[in-house]
């Protein structure tokens, strides 16, 4: 029997990315993926979005972690101020839905 190690905790099957709101390493599927365009960071939805990303809990307390730390122009390496409104705009959709 061959050793197949590589299939427990794979790092293709589960990739692991770290939230740049509350620092906390989740599997990626469970985080938003953004991606900035034009100093605007948006919500990768599809994950189709060429660029460097950045990996954020679906939730408005970790962006306003993310934008109090002042993460996003270190993650997207922009020389710039970046635009978060469209990515508040899509969690606060989110939000409102949940409450009915
Ligand atoms: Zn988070």
């Amino acid at each position: 029997m061959r050793p197949r190690g590589k299939l427990e905790y794979g790092d293709q099957a589960t990739p692991l990315r770290t939230c740049v709101g509350c620092r906390v390493r989740t599997v990626s599927s469970e985080l938003l993926r953004l991606v900035a365009v034009e100093g605007v960071i948006v919500p990768d939805l599809r994950r189709r979005l060429h660029g460097r990303g950045a990996s954020l809990h679906p939730s408005l307390s970790c962006l306003e972690l993310a934008e109090r730390r002042r993460v996003f122009p270190r993650a997207f390496r922009a020389a710039g101020p970046l635009d978060p409104s469209p990515v508040r705009a899509h969690l606060e959709g989110l939000h409102s839905e949940r409450n009915g």
